[in-house]
């Protein structure tokens, strides 16, 4: 005894099985020899997920929440999570069961041998739709490329030692890509395999938009590289727009008529469309330099309901 690990569970509309779930959590977490505190966060559910989630706390000890006024998002979630929890590990897992909670003793065994970060990696990727499938292979392709760093397989159930957790919650970033930066940190990490169960009731509340801006979100909170091709766009342009005016120079001096009508209707397609993606990259990235300079916080928690003494 005398190890606290913490365990962060992002909640986001799971009335139906959240009760059940951090419960078996719990008792599927294992506690030979150490203890356990169970964080759930709330991310501003619309549904009773926070009253099943006081339920559950009313119920076990170990058990505390956090409420968000309104819905953050994942990521807020986990950060709030995190910071909030005491363990000298922390553990982020899904309330719906996908991140099997068996595996946390194994987890815990490998922090206990010395290792900072320990990671669960989905071997497949449960029973995805084809669609589903082929969009995130797209956005771990081009992370990859963008971003120089390989995340096939890998999700937000990990094991952070105290250490990484302080550092995490250091950075002054404030919207976060959780697996991106603790990859991107390189702590020494041992990787478990595991393939996804179903979902153990419920619905995702992913919708395709949201999935899609998270995808643009991460992918531009890592690279600049989007940015700098616009560059490479425009040079290309210009090389293009400068052989038509040299053809077509060419052409008056030779005397022929000239049948600019094409040629022109090229250019302005070609520039305008240049102009306009570029414009379009360098405001998402203004978009985002303004979003951290508000320096806005993450996430606000609901202040709990005072007790009357
Ligand atoms: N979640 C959250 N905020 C959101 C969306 C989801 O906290 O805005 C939580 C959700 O309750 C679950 C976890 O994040 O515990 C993963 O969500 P989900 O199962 O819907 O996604 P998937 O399994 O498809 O990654
Ligand atoms: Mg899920």
């Amino acid at each position: 005894m005398g190890h606290l690990i913490s365990l962060v569970v992002p909640v986001y509309n799971e009335e139906a099985i959240i009760l059940d779930n951090l419960a078996a959590i719990l008792s599927a977490a294992g506690d030979d020899w150490y203890e356990l505190e169970l964080i759930a966060v709330d991310d501003g559910s619309r549904d009773r997920s926070a009253m099943e989630i006081a339920k559950a706390a009313a119920m076990d000890a170990r058990i505390r929440f956090i409420s968000f006024t309104r819905n953050f998002g994942k990521e807020a979630a986990i950060h709030a999570g995190l910071a909030d929890a005491k363990g000298e590990a922390v553990i982020v897992l899904d309330g719906d069961l996908q991140h099997p909670p068996e595996l946390i003793p194994q987890m815990a065994e490998y922090w206990r041998k010395g290792l900072s970060v320990v990671e669960a990696v989905k071997i497949d990727r449960g029973n995805e739709t084809i669609r589903d499938g082929l969009f995130a292979h797209a956005f771990y392709a081009l992370f990859h490329r963008f971003a120089d760093l390989d995340l096939k397989g890998h999700s937000d159930f990990k094991l952070l030692d105290r250490v990484v957790v302080d550092t995490y919650l250091a950075f002054p970033e404030r919207q976060r890509f959780f697996r991106g930066l603790i990859s991107w940190a390189r702590y020494p990490s041992a990787q478990i395999p595991f393939s996804v169960p179903e979902r153990a009731g419920g619905t995702t509340q992913w919708s395709k938009l949201k999935l899609l801006r998270y995808a643009i979100n991460n992918i531009t909170s890592f690279s600049s590289l989007p940015l700098k091709l616009v560059s490479l766009l425009g040079m290309v342009t210009l090389a293009f727009g400068g052989v038509i005016g040299i053809l077509s120079l060419i052409r008056k001096f030779e005397g022929k008529a000239i049948d600019g009508f094409t040629t022109v209707n090229l250019l302005v397609i070609v520039i305008g469309g240049a102009i306009l993606i570029s414009l379009g990259i360098i405001g998402h990235y203004i978009a985002r330099l303004y979003d951290e300079v508000k320096g806005r916080p993450a996430y606000l928690i609901k202040p709990s309901k005072k007790n009357e003494t």
